[in-house]
Parts: C-alpha cells; structure tokens; sequence
C-alpha cells in the first residue's frame, strides 16, 4: 500500500509491529500464495514482482478438482497460459519490503504497535503502545483480520469460524506434478496438492484442512506417523511421498467488514477482507484494495481525508470482494457437509460444472481473473 501511495506522490509512514529483521528476511511460514493474473500484474506494475527469484515463482497450468473417491473430476487448464502461479507467502513479504527501502517518501517505523486512534474532523491521530502520538490526514489500517484498528475505528466485521484448521507442509513425491493443483474433496477433510514446479517438477505443498479437534490431535502426532497418515489418505495420486520441510498450522477464521472507510481512515488487506484460503483470494484481495484505493487517492492528492473517494474505494472493494466471499463461503459449506445428500449434490455441481463449458467458463474467470472463455 506504502509503496503504491509512493509510486502516486503520495507520502506516508508504515508502523509495523515486528522488528526490521523480521520483515527483511521473513521466516518461511508454510504459505504458498496462489496469485490471480490482476494480483501479478499489480505486483508487476509495483516492481515488486521483478525481485522475486526464478524459483519462487512456481507456474499453475492446470487445476484437478475431486469429490471423495469418484474417478472424474473438475478440470481447468488454458493451453493458451498459465492459470496462476504461486509464491511462498514469506517471499510476498519480503518483495513489499525491498519496494520501501528503494522509495523516499515512504518511512518504515518498526516495533511500532499502535494501541489507540482517534478521528475527527481536523486529522487522525494513532497513539503507539509506548505513548507517542502521531497524526496524520488519514490512517490506513492493514493489521491483519483481527484488526486492532478496525475495531478502534468503530467498524465491525462478520466474522465466520469455520472450525477447522490446515495443516501445511511441503511433501515431495514420486509422480510428477505437471504444474497441477490437486483439490480433493474427501469426507471429513480436504487435500489440496499445490505443484512447485519452480522448484522441483516432484515437490508439492499439501494443504491439508481438517475439523480443529482432529488437527489438534495430528500436530502431536511424530512427522513419520503423520507422513503415514497423509500417504494412506492420498489414494496415490501422486505416488509414494516423503516430507520435505516443518509442518505449518493455522485456524481457518474469515472476516468480512461491514464497511471499508471512514472519516480519514480505510481498511485494506485482511484487515477489510479475510477470506478462507480454499479459493486462494485473499492476498489477491489486498492487491485490488489497494491499486483501487491508491487510484482514489491519487486523484485527490490535495484532500486525502475526502469522504467521495474514500466511499468510491469502499463501494467498489465491496463490489470486488462480496461475491467471491460469500461464493467462498458457500463452497466450504457444501465441500465440508457429509451429510448423503450433500455428498451427491457436489457430485451433481462438479459434473454439471464439467459437461457445462460456460459455467465452467465463468468460475474459472472468477478464480483466476482471466477474461472469460480463456480458462476452461
Ligand atoms: C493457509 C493459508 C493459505 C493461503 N493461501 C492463499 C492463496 O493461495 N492466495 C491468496 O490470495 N491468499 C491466500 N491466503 C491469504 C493471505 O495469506 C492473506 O490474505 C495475507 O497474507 C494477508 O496479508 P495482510 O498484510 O492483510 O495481513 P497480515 O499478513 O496478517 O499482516 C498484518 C501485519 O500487521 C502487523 N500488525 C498487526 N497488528 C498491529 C498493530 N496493532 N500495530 C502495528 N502493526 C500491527 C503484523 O505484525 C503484520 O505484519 C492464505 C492464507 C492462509 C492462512
């Protein structure tokens, strides 16, 4: 956001809890981010994209979706190009940092926790957690969907435990990948195979969500027991596998705010939208959010707290955002139920989805933000 406002004239000063270290040499956290074409070329036109290492940009041609143990699947590829490509999340955070140290108008304060805000009429003023006070025209808040600053601001946010957690490791395997994501459905838990073939044809990240008591239980289980486990459950698709890197947890949370601006204060990233990684948007969504509000912005450099291009980011974020969420949301309810009817019911959406090229046209458009008709 920093380095986009930047690119617009525009100056601002990040205040980022963690320390320089962290930011500048992130810790590796599992994360393998699946990037929509608008995603990379926003992070293109940041010249971000630019930094990043030919081998951790891994490409995505195709995409195998199944439904339990049923043979056929859903599948997406466009011999024309990629569907995606996916970047280990640690190295996103790093590109964002090398783009602030190469732009003068942007001032990286670290260490920097903010514990209160105010907003009025004249200015926005954050106090840290060490008491300083700092003001500005307008505050940009992107921490995290727990946002601290969202809740500060007044605004509140629809928040969806799913009870579930993934578990994420890289795996390498016998088979070759293709540059395919696999996206099986089983009951009771969901495998998602990402290939990254930017390092290897046979590594893949396993996604692996499960109901949170059950992860519980397989974070405690020894990397040979859990490797057994995940062999058992992969019904060979890829061969005989071997564990390749730690194993990464997290709570599966979404939040949806109930409004993205107010006076002299925005919301972007998680912070506006948290969504459930099974479609792969989030970070994507930050990246709309914030080309869309640095363009709102940039044409009212003079009063950036105005209300018209504040409510122009909101409306047109919601408008981005909503109907991917709630499809999202939707998707994780049908694929999560093992209820007999629900079971045939996403039988019947698959086949339809896959003996129906506009439909299949259509979803493939929403989720990797090609024009329709080049990804089915
Ligand atoms: C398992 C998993 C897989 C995912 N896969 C995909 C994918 O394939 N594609 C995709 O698009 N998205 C994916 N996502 C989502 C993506 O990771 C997030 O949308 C993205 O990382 C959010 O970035 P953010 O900067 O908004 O928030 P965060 O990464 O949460 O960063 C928030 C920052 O704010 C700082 N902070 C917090 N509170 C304060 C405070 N009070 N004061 C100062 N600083 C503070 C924190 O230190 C942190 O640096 C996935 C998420 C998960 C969990």
């Amino acid at each position: 956001m920093a380095s986009a406002l930047a690119d617009a004239g525009i100056a601002s000063t990040v205040l980022e809890s963690a320390p320089d270290r962290e930011l500048a040499d992130p810790a590796e956290d599992g994360r393998e981010i699946a990037l929509t074409h608008r995603g990379m070329s926003i992070l293109q036109q940041l010249g971000a994209w630019q930094d990043l290492p030919p081998q951790a940009i891994s490409p995505l041609r195709q995409a195998r979706v199944f439904n339990g143990s049923a043979s056929d699947s859903l599948h997406f590829a466009d011999p024309r190009s990629d569907l995606g490509a996916l970047v280990p999340n640690h190295w996103l955070r790093r590109i964002a940092w090398l783009g602030l140290q190469r732009r003068p108008l942007v001032t990286l304060r670290c260490e920097a926790r903010v514990a209160a805000l105010s907003l009025d009429s004249g200015s926005a003023t954050l106090t840290l957690a060490d008491g300083e006070r700092l003001s500005a025209p307008l505050v940009i808040a992107a921490d995290s969907r727990f946002s601290t600053l969202r809740r500060l601001a007044g605004i509140g946010a629809e928040m969806r435990d799913f009870g579930r957690s993934v578990l994420l490791a890289r795996i390498e395997h016998e088979l070759p990948h293709q540059d395919q994501a696999l996206e099986c459905f089983h009951h009771g838990h969901t495998m998602a195979w990402l290939p990254l073939g930017g390092i290897s044809p046979k590594l893949s990240s396993l996604v692996l969500t499960l109901p949170t008591d059950q992860a519980e239980l397989q974070r405690g289980w020894s990397e040979a027991q859990w490797l057994d486990w995940v062999q058992q459950h992969s019904q060979q698709r890829l061969g005989r596998l071997t564990l390749a890197g730690p194993r990464h947890h997290y709570p599966l949370v979404a939040a949806y705010a109930h409004r993205f601006a107010a006076r002299r204060f925005a919301l972007v990233g998680d912070a506006a939208v948290g969504m459930h990684p099974v479609t792969a948007h989030g970070y994507n969504f930050g990246l709309y959010g914030v080309q869309r509000l640095t363009a709102e912005l940039a044409g009212n450099r003079d009063k950036l707290d105005a209300d018209v291009p504040l409510q122009r980011y909101s409306t047109g974020h919601r408008r981005d955002t909503w109907p991917i969420y709630q499809g999202t949301n939707a998707v994780v309810k049908l694929f999560t139920d093992e209820r007999r009817p629900a079971r045939l019911l996403r039988q019947g959406v698959l086949r339809l989805a896959e003996h129906l090229p506009p439909l299949k046209a259509v979803i493939a458009h929403q989720l990797t933000s090609k024009p329709r008709g080049l990804a089915a």
